[in-house]
């Protein structure tokens, strides 16, 4: 079968040795060439989204039907999207500032409805549009353009609440690793449900965590991303610190000790969570696209899992 050309004509003006190089090859690598024994999406059923930053310029690039949408909002145009035609793969791109600041709202309710669409995101831990202030994702200190001082804020682990907001599959890639994201990428699309691919993509102009990331990441092994308290430990190995020295300017990482920045933090990298549960659209008409029942029971056992993880965290905080 001849590979379908997402190719534009559009001039790329992203800085030579910015990761969302690596990260567009990817995803036209991911649907130009569908996996074994898998089938293309016709470019016809395919809409990306993207939001604004860097980032959005992804959209230019792929000769795939596209929508720009405002800062913020890539989460309710691709949900709006899959809602008017269930037969479209929607792929959404937005930033860290776009998905997890302006937009987190959005994001948190895709995740609680299991909406299915695909949401990568490029996660450079800065708003680098606008030249280098810091973001919901930029390590406490950083010293960005609002804040020559430093960021006065913590980082917030994005993975973590989208966990506990409910999303059935949670990934994190690296920029460099190329191959690792094309595999994430592929089965991100694959997965019936709300699927996000937190992409630690290198802005080299702004923050260039390239060394730190690469000193620090590796793939989970001997990781079952069904269970949930197995993710959560994935999840919470590493608390989005980070700072070029190679040590974390928020100090140690929960649950480890760190003096001195002497132990490096593990970046966990692949598939960190996936479980099959109804989509929203199944809910919305289980006559036409599930049992209603079965459902309900499987929400049930959603809600059994969550109340288990409170009581647990509950036990261990007295
Ligand atoms: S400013 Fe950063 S994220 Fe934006 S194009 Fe340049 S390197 Fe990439």
């Amino acid at each position: 079968m001849t590979a379908y050309n997402f190719e534009t004509s559009t001039p790329n003006t992203w800085c030579p040795g910015c990761g969302n190089f690596p990260l567009l090859n990817a995803v036209k690598a991911v649907l130009q060439e569908p996996g074994e024994g898998e089938t293309p999406t016709p470019p016809e059923n395919l809409v990306l989204v993207a939001g604004i930053g860097c980032h959005g310029k992804i959209v230019d690039y792929l000769n795939i039907n596209s929508f720009y949408s405002i800062h913020g909002r890539v989460l309710p145009v691709a949900t709006g999207i899959k809602l008017a035609n269930p037969d479209l793969e929607v792929i959404g791109f937005a930033g860290d500032g776009d998905a997890y600041g302006e937009g987190l709202e959005h994001l948190i309710y895709a995740a609680k409805r299991n909406i299915d669409i695909t949401v990568i995101i490029h996660n450079n831990r800065v708003y680098s549009l606008t030249t280098g202030q810091f973001s919901p994702t930029s390590p406490l200190g950083f010293p960005g353009r609002s804040t020559p001082a430093g960021s006065p804020e913590p980082p917030l682990n994005p993975l973590e609440l989208l966990l506990a907001s409910g999303a059935t599959f949670l990934a994190r890639g690296f920029s460099s690793q190329p191959e690792q994201m094309k595999q994430i990428i592929r089965e991100a699309i694959n997965h019936r449900g709300f699927a996000l691919v937190d992409i630690l993509q290198v802005c080299v102009t702004f923050f260039n965590l390239h060394q730190y990331y690469a000193e620090r990441v590796y793939t989970v092994e001997d990781h079952d991303p069904a269970d949930y308290f197995q993710a959560l430990n994935k999840i919470r190995e590493w608390d989005y610190g980070a700072s070029p020295s190679g040590t974390s300017p928020g100090g140690a990482s929960p649950g480890k000790a760190n003096p001195g920045g002497e132990e490096k933090e593990r970046i966990p990298l692949g598939i960190l969570y996936k479980k099959e549960a109804p989509t929203f659209a199944r809910r919305l008409s289980p006559a036409g696209g599930g049992n209603r029942e079965e459902a309900t029971r499987e929400s049930r056992t959603a809600a059994k899992e969550r109340q288990a993880l409170i009581e647990k965290i509950l036990a261990g905080s007295k």
